[in-house]
């Protein structure tokens, strides 16, 4: 027998009930920012994988393990993008928005692609709100960006939200930083745990979120990246703590929050759901001043995020949505009727009411049936001559001219209204 087909591992199909949800956080975050001046903007889903190598960075985790890559027809190498800020800042390239007034705000909500480990909360499609402001660097940029995505989860119902921030200075700052760092825990290394020890050349940041007690007892005294940042680093950092702590946003202070990506310069932070099980980031971003010069662009700065609409919606909990509302259902009380009702159903469509029609050959009985489940406050049963309007919520019915339909509906909404 043939094997049944399956959506593939990590993906998933939105139904009828599930998109409706999703087009509440989809019309929510085209309300507050498109209120902030922000504008949608849509990239391929498919773009070279250069763009990717360069953009993401060749050492990430996403680029060496995670990409769907494969050569297209004419022997190019693309890649499902796995993220948007890389193609949104080869967009604002490509259409000369440099020559815009700065800083230019784009907004996505798009799928994205990732081979990662399927979970709870992890998929291999998944779909991302985000932001980028591109062109400033102004610390009101920063905290305007992480205002937004805390005002879009909080307007979403997003539970147990906790905002954790940092700054990582500049590369140069990064890197001497790194080898201090190095040079610590070589220093401590007979009380580091086996990995942590294999990886020090590699990645000794990952020291900080080891488990093993005596490699925890070290890193208490380890060296922090925020106590050797710049003057004006941290000038730019106070100022956006300043202008969070007076927007009144709720934020800790995470000196050991780190990307591992040397376009990433100053502040960084992410947004976590208590609410959540191991996966429990929802969204983050921070500034990436040297992303643009790495593909290809004179130097610019730019911030922006990116939150999971599926950890949003799992965070969020259930929340009912009404199921959409039908004004009038049109039956036939004889097959005579059937194409006048058919009319009548279009003409009200077109006079702004939601209707739907008699469409499976019930009885009259069943079209009655199928109009109370779905919930329709009309009924018009059209008959050869005339018609009967039935007020579903009162029972009430009255004979009319199948012509009358339409203005007498639209007349009783508007009394009900
Ligand atoms: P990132 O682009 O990795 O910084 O992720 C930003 C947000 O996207 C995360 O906080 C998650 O909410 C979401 N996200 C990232 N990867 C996945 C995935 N594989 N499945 C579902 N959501 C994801």
């Amino acid at each position: 027998m043939a094997q049944k087909l399956q959506a593939p591992r990590g993906t998933y199909d939105v139904l009828p009930d599930d998109a409706a949800r999703r087009d509440q956080v989809e019309a929510t975050a085209r309300r507050i920012l498109g209120a902030a001046g922000y504008r949608r903007i849509e990239t391929p889903v498919f773009e070279a994988t250069e763009l990717f190598a360069r953009g993401v960075g060749a050492s990430t985790d996403i680029v060496q393990k995670e990409m769907y890559t494969f050569e297209d027809g004419g022997g190019r190498s693309v890649t499902l993008r796995p993220e948007g800020t890389a193609p949104v800042a080869r967009a604002y390239l490509e259409h000369g928005m440099q020559k815009l007034p700065q800083p230019v705000k784009l907004w996505y909500l798009s799928s994205f692609f990732r081979y990662e480990r399927a979970q709870a909360g992890r998929y291999r499609q998944f779909w991302q709100v985000g932001a980028e402001a591109i062109g400033s660097a102004d610390p009101a940029v920063d905290a305007e960006s992480i205002l937004l995505l805390a005002e879009l989860l909080e307007s979403l119902g997003v539970r147990d939200v906790r905002l954790r921030l940092g700054s990582l200075g500049t590369p140069e700052t990064r890197a001497a930083y790194r080898e201090l760092l190095q040079r610590y825990l070589r220093t401590h290394e007979d009380r580091l745990s086996e990995e942590v020890r294999s990886r020090i050349d590699l990645n000794p940041l990952r020291a900080f979120d080891a488990d093993h007690p005596g490699t925890q007892e070290v890193m208490q005294g380890a060296p922090l990246l925020i106590d050797h940042l710049s003057a004006e680093d941290l000038d730019h950092f106070g100022e956006v703590r300043a202008l969070l702590d007076g927007a009144d946003l709720a934020y800790e202070v995470d000196p050991t929050l780190v990307r591992g990506i040397d376009y990433y310069a100053r502040t960084l932070f992410e947004f976590t759901s208590d609410a959540l099980g191991a996966q429990s980031g929802v969204g983050g971003g921070g500034r990436y001043d040297g992303l643009i010069e790495q593909i290809g662009g004179a130097p610019t700065p730019g911030i922006g995020w990116a939150a999971g609409i599926e950890r949003i919606l799992l965070a969020a909990g259930e929340e009912k949505i009404a199921p959409p509302l039908v004004d009038l259902y049109v039956a036939y009380a004889v097959p005579e009727a059937r194409a006048t009702g058919f009319e009548l159903t279009w003409e009200a469509r077109r006079a702004g009411l939601a209707a739907q029609f008699e469409l499976a050959g019930r009885s009259l009985k069943g079209q009655l049936k199928q109009a109370g489940r779905i919930g329709a406050r009309y009924v018009a049963i059209v008959g050869e001559e005339s018609a009967t309007l039935k007020d579903m919520e009162t029972g009430e019915q009255e004979e009319l001219e199948p012509g009358r339909v339409i203005p007498v509906v639209l007349k009783k909404g508007k009394t009900l209204a």
